[in-house]
Order: C-alpha cells, then sequence, then structure tokens
C-alpha cells in the first residue's frame, strides 16, 4: 500500500510539476538580433507569429528601408497614417512633450548627417548641424484625423521607440496564443511576459557600459520591459573623440550628460524605449525630476564617475564584482 502510494506521489510530481517546454528562435530584424524564448505548448506557434509580426514591424518602422511605410511617409512630407505609424505617432509626441523635447522623434535628418541611421560616421560641419536643427522639432508636427505632417527639410525616426514598441506587440501577440511565460530579448532591450516556468521572477541583466561583457547588476521582473540605452551601444571614434548616437535635440550633437547608461523598467516596452533614451539626454538630475513627477516607471543610471543609481522600486542587485558605488534613490 506504501509503495503504491509512493509511486502515485511520483507520478503526480512527474505529470503536474512537469517543467513547461523552453522553445526559442533567433533572428534578425531592426537591425538587430532578436532572441526571442518562449514556454509551454502553444509557444511553437506562437513563436512562428512573433517573427512574422517583427518583420511586419521591421516593413512599417524603418526609417532607412526605401521599401518601407516611415520611409514613403518621410520622402512625402507625411500624409495619412494608420495601424502602427499611427499609435507610434501617438504613444510618442505626448512624450516629446512631457520630457521637454530631450526625446524628439523628428531627429532623422541630423541623426543621418551623423552617419547613424544609415551613410557615413561623420562629424558634421557646424552650420549644418544648425541648419538641420532650424527643421527639426517635435512641436512643428501636426498630427490630426489619422493624418501626420512632417516639418519640411525633417524626417521622422522611431529608432529610440521602435525596439520597445516591438518587444511589447510581441508579449501581446505570444499572451493571446496563451503563453504564459516569455523572454524575450530585442537587441538587448528585454520584456519578459509573466513569471519565469518555475514561478520565480526573471533577471534582468544590465550590461556595464564600460565592458559589456559584464554585466553591472541586474534587476528582478515579471511582466516588464527592460531597456537600455547608452552611449556604448554605437559609436564611432574620430581624432580620438567619441560620437555616439543618442543626440541632444539641443545642440544636434551626441548628448554629454554625464551618463554612460540609463535603464527604464516599465510595463509598456515602448514607453520604456523612449525614456530610456530621454533620460539619458537628460543626464542625473532631470532624469530624477522627471521620475519624481511622472513615475510608472523605475530606473536604473550608470554614471560617468562610476555611480550606479537605481530607484527604490527598481529591484535592482547589484553584481557583486562590479566597479560601480551603488545607491538607492527614493
Ligand atoms: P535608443 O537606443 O533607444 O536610445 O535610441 C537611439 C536611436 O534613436 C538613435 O540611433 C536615433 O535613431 C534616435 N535618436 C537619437 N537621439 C534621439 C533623441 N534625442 N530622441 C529621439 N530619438 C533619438
Ligand atoms: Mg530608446
Amino acid at each position: 500500500m506504501k509503495k503504491i502510494a509512493g509511486l502515485l506521489a511520483l507520478l503526480l510530481v512527474l505529470t503536474g510539476c512537469a517543467p513547461a517546454e523552453k522553445h526559442q528562435k533567433d533572428f534578425f530584424a531592426m537591425d538587430t538580433f532578436f532572441e526571442l524564448t518562449a514556454y509551454g505548448e502553444h509557444a511553437p506557434e506562437a513563436l512562428e507569429a512573433a517573427e512574422a509580426l517583427s518583420m511586419k514591424l521591421d516593413a512599417e518602422l524603418s526609417a532607412v528601408n526605401p521599401e518601407s511605410t516611415l520611409y514613403a511617409l518621410n520622402e512625402a512630407g507625411g500624409g495619412p497614417v494608420d495601424s502602427d505609424c499611427a499609435e507610434l505617432l501617438e504613444t510618442a509626441l505626448p512624450l516629446c512633450e512631457s520630457t521637454g523635447g530631450a526625446f524628439d522623434i523628428t531627429l532623422l535628418r541630423l541623426s543621418q548627417a551623423w552617419g547613424f541611421s544609415g551613410g557615413e560616421e561623420r562629424v558634421p560641419e557646424v552650420s549644418e548641424i544648425a541648419e538641420l536643427l532650424r527643421y527639426a522639432g517635435w512641436e512643428k508636427v501636426v498630427y490630426e484625423d489619422h493624418t501626420v505632417t512632417i516639418p519640411e527639410g525633417a524626417g521622422l525616426d522611431f529608432g529610440a521607440i521602435a525596439k520597445g514598441y516591438a518587444g511589447q506587440k510581441i508579449s501581446e501577440l505570444l499572451a493571446s496564443y496563451g503563453v504564459e511565460s516569455a523572454m524575450l530579448s530585442l537587441g538587448g532591450n528585454v520584456q519578459v511576459l509573466g513569471k519565469k516556468p518555475d514561478g520565480s521572477l526573471w533577471n534582468v541583466g544590465i550590461a556595464d557600459p564600460s565592458d559589456e561583457a559584464r554585466i553591472a547588476g541586474s534587476v528582478a521582473a515579471e511582466n516588464a520591459a527592460v531597456v537600455t540605452s547608452g552611449a556604448y551601444k554605437r559609436y564611432f571614434e574620430q581624432n580620438g573623440v567619441r560620437y555616439h548616437h543618442i543626440l541632444d535635440p539641443e545642440t544636434g550633437a551626441p548628448a554629454e550628460s554625464g551618463l554612460l547608461s540609463v535603464t527604464i523598467i516599465a510595463e509598456n516596452g515602448a514607453l520604456a524605449d523612449a525614456l530610456s533614451t530621454a533620460l539619458f539626454v537628460m543626464g542625473e538630475e532631470k532624469a530624477l525630476d522627471y521620475w519624481r513627477e511622472h513615475g510608472g516607471f523605475e530606473t536604473v543610471l550608470i554614471t560617468e564617475d562610476g555611480r550606479v543609481l537605481a530607484t527604490d522600486g527598481a529591484a535592482f542587485t547589484p553584481a557583486e564584482d562590479s566597479d560601480y558605488s551603488y545607491s538607492v534613490v527614493g
């Protein structure tokens, strides 16, 4: 009798608690590697659909692909918009405003002049930057009745928000297939769905901006995006000076804000992505002011002078071998 009870218990353990099967799909989209991991019986078909969605978003939202919806819109100086372009405009424009223009989706021609959005990487002339800056400015974008008008001489760029938006949309798609647990890494921007299959929180590493092979620490998260903007992610060097891809809309040049990276943790991937860029431009003081004033997200800032600052809800744990000093901000 005892033996049978033991066998039954073992069977229960084996069937009831069998770990959900892990499925992965890796591919290239949006100029980076997408690594999607999902668990459970619905994962294979959900991941197929996720790849198709990623390709669709890439074909719509790329500012540099001449076949894309956004490219055509920029060429035409605007026009009717629907689906993802419309949703992105509706998400992005209020963030341009609330960040005081630190996040600005009209910097495409500047980004191109620096060679960060196609073309050759170079330091543009001061006069060229000044001219392109005059054309740019999110306040000049008119968006009414699903029609956008792009300021003359400027172009729209969703580069600072599109990957976060994609993470959000893929996560929603996986959930609609019945997937309860997934981890999406879109070129280092992470979106997690649910918890890990064993019921614990996901641990998302935050790269050490001085040495990407290491992590500065990690955050524990569920149903959230963990998105990082950093000077280290894309840059070139000329005459010993490093120029990176996050532009200060006030100067038209790479932002020099005293930060090496900004990580945002938020439920909404598009918001997290836009804010990671904006807070990077703002610098430590304004970034933390923005967090205190607006809330709805947590953040981890890594400064040029070797500090890691994490807001009190960020669930951040510094790496044991980290060279940074660490403090929590309330
Ligand atoms: P991220 O890696 O999310 O910070 O986005 C950086 C990309 O967004 C750049 O490669 C540009 O395409 C674009 N970008 C650069 N500076 C800004 C800015 N201040 N506001 C919005 N987009 C920007
Ligand atoms: Mg961003």
